[in-house]
């Protein structure tokens, strides 16, 4: 029997996600590149090599956020090409439309505020999906992998770059170590949020591991499905094509 619990943890969530990312999109990138030591930066360069994405293609990057990977893409696919960039958050959609606007980059991307778990985007219309470190914020992750799946066009990729499980137990204990002291205390001091960044590190403790997401995916309906580890598991690429 469920008396409705599910239902206020997953509301729950859906707020607190949305606070989340209302507080820190301000200082979301210089945050990025401080707890990373800048190395998302390679992780993303990374994914834009494992997708193959070419001129004239149609990508979706989902909670996009402020736009690395849509900055990237729309340099690839040219002005034949289009690029959405569709996040949930409008804090979120606005510091990353103005700075890929300060970018001079504006002829081939549309900003949509969306969910993850119902794309409001035709079937089979993208060549390629990415969702960088947002799977983790979405509520029902299969719902999620189904939406995607749909709009994605048959032979088209998806890449999920996400937080992982370290594959050695001594890095697990350094990071676990990390993210439950430094990542807090960043976010007190740079951005005077110690809260987000708390709800960070416990949504990345609690994200599926490698191949439990592996298996949601093939679920959902994806083939072909690989993990890459980077940086010793502490992320993974997962990349898998609808048929
Ligand atoms: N992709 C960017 C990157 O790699 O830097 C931003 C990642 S940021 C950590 C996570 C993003 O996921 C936030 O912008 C948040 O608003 C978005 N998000 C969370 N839940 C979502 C959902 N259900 N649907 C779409 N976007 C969502």
């Amino acid at each position: 029997i469920d008396f409705g619990y599910t239902q206020v943890l997953k509301q729950d969530k859906v707020k607190r996600v949305a606070e989340v990312f209302h507080s820190v999109a301000d200082k979301y990138d210089v945050m990025n590149d401080l707890m990373s030591f800048g190395i998302h930066r390679i992780w993303k360069k990374i994914t834009i090599e494992y997708s193959s994405v070419r001129k004239g293609q149609k990508v979706l990057d989902l909670a996009g956020g402020t736009g690395d990977l849509t900055a990237k893409f729309s340099q690839i696919v040219g002005d034949d090409g289009l690029v959405v960039l569709a996040d949930i958050n409008e804090s979120m959609l606005k510091v990353g439309r103005d700075k890929l606007r300060d970018k001079g980059l504006f002829n081939n991307i549309e900003y949509v505020q969306a969910n993850a778990e119902e794309l409001p985007f035709a079937d089979n219309y993208f060549d390629c999906i990415t969702i960088s470190f947002g799977l983790r914020n979405v509520t029902d992750k299969q719902k999620a992998l189904q939406s995607m799946w749909r709009v994605l066009k048959p032979g088209g990729r998806l890449l999920i770059l996400e937080f992982s499980k370290p594959q050695y137990q001594i890095l697990n204990k350094a990071y676990d170590l990390y993210s439950f002291t430094m990542l807090p205390l960043m976010g007190k001091i740079v951005a005077n949020d110690a809260d987000s960044y708390r709800y960070l590190a416990e949504s990345i403790r609690m994200h599926p591991d490698q191949k439990t997401l592996k298996k949601m995916m093939e679920d959902a309906g994806f083939v072909d499905v690989k993990y890459h580890n980077m940086t010793g598991g502490i992320v993974a690429l997962h990349t898998g094509f609808k048929f």
